[in-house]
Formats: C-alpha cells, sequence, structure tokens
C-alpha cells in the first residue's frame, strides 16, 4: 500500500479516506518514510515539519473517526516553496540573508491551504530570491532531478517541483516570476501552473518582481491542479493586485474531449534551439487534441524575440528595489563586523547575497538610474505592452496557444551555470506569459534525450484558466505519460 500511497494525486488519496481505507496518519508516515529514502540524494526541501504534521493528520483521523464534518483536502501533504511565509516557520529565500528569518505571519495561501484541511510537511529549496532556472542559485545545496539525479530540476521551483516528482509529496506550491512553476514542472515531469496575475494573492510571498510574480500549483494530475488552484484563488482585501472575479469550480471544466476549441501554435516558438524531440513531442501532442475534437492552426506572435531582453530589466529593475529591505537593520542577516553604519550595509548585502541575486541589483539600479531610465527601463515597459498585445490579437481567434515549456530537457548540474546568459535562454518560452500577466500550464507530453521528461505549455486568456485546464484534461486522459514514473 505505502508505494501506492505516495503515488496517488490528492483526488483519489481523498476518496480513500473518506471510504476510511486509508487514514491521515498513514498517508503522512508514507511521505516522511519516502523522504528518508530518497532525500539523501534529492535534496528538494531546507525544512521538514514532521512532528506538527504527524499531530495534525492524528487530529484529521480523530474528527473522522467521530463522524465531523472534514475539509475537502484533509489530510493531503503539501510542500511550500521557501519564499512563502508560515508563520513562526523559518522562510529563508535560500539565502544567507535570510537564514535565520522567522516571519510574523502566514501567506495567504498558507492559510487556505490549511482550512482546505492540507498537511504542510516542509519548505522547499529553491534558486536565491526565486532567481534563476536550475535550483543551483540557492545558497544552501544543489536540488536533484528525480528521473536522474546527475542533471537539475529547473528552477527556481526546483525543490517543489522535484518533491512531487519523487513522491516525497502529494502537490507543492511554487512561485512563477517567468517560468519558475512551469520549467521545473516540464523538466521533472508533473504538471505545474502560473495563475493569471491576480488570480491568487501575493500577500505573504517575498516579492522577487512584483508585477510579474505569482503563486501556484505543482501537481502529478491535472485534476489535482483543478482542485489546488481552486483552494489558493480568489480576491484578498490584503493584496490590492489581486482580483475580484468569481472563482469557478474548476472540476467542471474537466471534460474528456475538445469539441469547438480552437488552438493556435505560434510560429516564433518551434524556430532552431530547441531540441528535435521536444519539438515533436510537442506537434505530436498538438495533432492528439485534433482527434480529441479541436482546430488547430498556425499562427505569430511577433515580439516574441525581445521578450526575454525585456523581462531582464523589468525583473531586475523591480528586483532591486525590493531587496534594498536586506540592509541588515530590519530582518535578517547583519554582517558580524564591528563598522559604521553605511559599511554595515555593504558588509551585509555583500556577505549575504549569492552572486546571482547581486548581478541583478546592479543590473536593476543601473537600468533605473538617471540618464539610462528612459533608453532601458522605459523602452521594456512598452515592448512589454506590445507583447501584451499580441496575445489579445491572437485570444480574438484561439482558445489557447500551445508551445513547448522549455527549449530543452533537464540538463547536467553546473553545465550553465557559469553562463548566465545560457542559463536566461531556458525560460525563453515562458517568460512572455508573466509580461502579459496571462495564465499558463505546463504538462507531460513525452520523453526526450535520455529519456527525460519533456513538458507542453498551454497559454490562455487572462483569468480563462479553466479552458486551459479543460485542454490539458482532455490531452492528459487520452495519454499515459503521467503513469511513467521516475526511479529513484
Ligand atoms: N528563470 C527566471 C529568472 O531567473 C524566472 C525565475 C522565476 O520565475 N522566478 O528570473
Amino acid at each position: 500500500m505505502e508505494e501506492h500511497i505516495i503515488e496517488l494525486p490528492a483526488h483519489k488519496l481523498v476518496k480513500l479516506l473518506i471510504r476510511k481505507e486509508i487514514s491521515a496518519e498513514e498517508i503522512i508516515i508514507s511521505h516522511f518514510k519516502r523522504i528518508e529514502e530518497v532525500e539523501e540524494k534529492i535534496k528538494a526541501f531546507i525544512s521538514l515539519n514532521k512532528e506538527e504534521a504527524l499531530n495534525e493528520a492524528k487530529m484529521w483521523d480523530k474528527k473522522i473517526a467521530e463522524g465531523r464534518e472534514i475539509p475537502p483536502l484533509c489530510g493531503i501533504p503539501v510542500a511550500i516553496k521557501d519564499n512563502i511565509c508560515i508563520r513562526n516557520g523559518k522562510t529563508t529565500c535560500a539565502s544567507r540573508i535570510l537564514e535565520n528569518f522567522f516571519p510574523p505571519y502566514s501567506a495567504t495561501v498558507v492559510e487556505k491551504l490549511k482550512e482546505a484541511g492540507c498537511i504542510i510537511i516542509g519548505k522547499t529549496n529553491m534558486d536565491e530570491f526565486a532567481m534563476g532556472s536550475s535550483t543551483e542559485n540557492s545558497s544552501f545545496y544543489i536540488t536533484r532531478n528525480p528521473w536522474n539525479i546527475e542533471t537539475i530540476p529547473g528552477g527556481s521551483s526546483g525543490g517543489s517541483a522535484a518533491a512531487v516528482a519523487s513522491g516525497e509529496t502529494t502537490f507543492a506550491l511554487g512561485s512563477d516570476t517567468g517560468g519558475s512553476i512551469r520549467q521545473p514542472a516540464a523538466l521533472c515531469g508533473i504538471v505545474g501552473m502560473k495563475p493569471t496575475y491576480g488570480r491568487v494573492s501575493r500577500y505573504g510571498l517575498v516579492a522577487f518582481a512584483s508585477s510579474l510574480d505569482q503563486i501556484g500549483p505543482l501537481t502529478k494530475d491535472v485534476t489535482d491542479c483543478a482542485i489546488l488552484l481552486k483552494v489558493i484563488s480568489g480576491k484578498d482585501g490584503r493584496d490590492s493586485t489581486s482580483v475580484d472575479i468569481p472563482v469557478p469550480n474548476y472540476l467542471e471544466h474537466l471534460i474528456p474531449d475538445l469539441n469547438g476549441i480552437k488552438i493556435g501554435l505560434p510560429k516564433e516558438y518551434f524556430v532552431e534551439g530547441t531540441e528535435k524531440e521536444v519539438r515533436e513531442s510537442v506537434l505530436q501532442a498538438a495533432k492528439v487534441m485534433e482527434d480529441l475534437g479541436a482546430r488547430v492552426e498556425e499562427t505569430s506572435l511577433p515580439h516574441t524575440e525581445y521578450a526575454v531582453a525585456t523581462y531582464y530589466l523589468i525583473a531586475t529593475a523591480e528586483a532591486s528595489s525590493n531587496l534594498a529591505r536586506y540592509d541588515g537593520v530590519k530582518y535578517g542577516y547583519r554582517t558580524r563586523e564591528k563598522t559604521n553604519m553605511i559599511d554595515m550595509y555593504k558588509k551585509t548585502r555583500r556577505e549575504g547575497f549569492g552572486d546571482e541575486v547581486k548581478r541583478r541589483i546592479m543590473l536593476g539600479t543601473y537600468v533605473l538610474s538617471k540618464g539610462y531610465y528612459e533608453n532601458y527601463y522605459g523602452k521594456a515597459l512598452r515592448v512589454r505592452t506590445l507583447i501584451k498585445q499580441d496575445f489579445e490579437k491572437a485570444f480574438e481567434k484561439y482558445d489557447v496557444l500551445l508551445t513547448p515549456t522549455s527549449p530543452t530537457v533537464a540538463f547536467r548540474a553546473g553545465e550553465k551555470i557559469d553562463d548566465p546568459l545560457k542559463m536566461y535562454l531556458s525560460d525563453i518560452f515562458t517568460i512572455s506569459a508573466n509580461l502579459a500577466g496571462i495564465p499558463g500550464i505546463s504538462i507531460p507530453c513525452g520523453f526526450g534525450k535520455n529519456g527525460l521528461p519533456v513538458g507542453l505549455q498551454i497559454l490562455g486568456r487572462p483569468f480563462d484558466e479553466g479552458t486551459i485546464l479543460r485542454v490539458a484534461y482532455a490531452y492528459e486522459q487520452s495519454t499515459e505519460w503521467r503513469k511513467r514514473k521516475p526511479r529513484i
């Protein structure tokens, strides 16, 4: 049974729990047993919460035994990316500067998960402050891809993706500023969704680039993604950018055909530089969708080539401002050296931040500085609008757009770490959605080079996650990819 438990999605575990075929305690024990088995190799977690998790599980079992009403995700283990705050729980952003930060409040998504009955089993590793595509920028250690531990799990939510893929948790939350949920989901062979900007509250998410950041689910299948998205979505008075649009019951969108659906394949996403197996898997998926009733056509998003440059101007500008607060005074690390105030700021930041974070703070400060602001930041904002308009035009004609999630399958640890520009290209297909604020999902669509998973990205209209989930579900149900599991 145990092996079974760690492979099951939440919607199946809940059914077994209600029928009293398993207990919440068994679910939690199985996952911690799995963590003991594989965590030494995978290193997906920064902190674990075993004792409290077991106590909560026992509490739910008691309620179930007493026949009391229970919440919908009662007893289901969830892992949380370590840039999402939990009250009195260590939240490090995988940075030395926050190594001993215990926030006095919880993120709205954390409260919502708890209300839904989920059990938080731990906090996951990530690139420092979510800056990266491989989880190699963590200040603590690298996370490994469960499909091949020589390779990286993607990033920056690599810990969350690896934990789901390896059966250490049922599902997880990540954050996506330029692809950090979808890209690791693709590289680890699981489902990951970035919701529309404003769909999910960012209250309690440590800010990287506030106009791009969104929290979203990483799950074993599309049904779990629909369930988890519903739980975390909705207007929040504590995040003024969250939007008051009713949250549909996404499960109602999960139907097994695609009749009447129009799908666009943006030609800029199928050019040189993408691995052949990746391109072929995605085109093959488009054929499957045609067979399911969809109409598929080639389309164009003409400003795509400017997306990476635009993103690295806007994201670094916002990051340089957001990270100004880590000054050794308010919270977090402070240099041990006794010195004057200005020098204390400098030494704290020099010792507390890693190379990639420093690189971005410098770049962001530069593009916002007098004399350069208009030429760089101002221009990037205007190009951002053009990218957004490309999508608006495409969505007049198509319900969803289909692209690869990542140009490559998982690469070897160390392969790109010394070449930031190469690393930045890992998100070439995911970044535009953040600039435009639209939702996107990555789902497994095959296996490429060295037998590693390939991800398919489905992009949709703002606040139309329902249609994305429908397309993803219909495809998932007619294929078998999700049934293959990594052997660690
Ligand atoms: N890889 C991109 C970056 O390094 C995106 C990161 C993210 O989405 N948080 O900025």
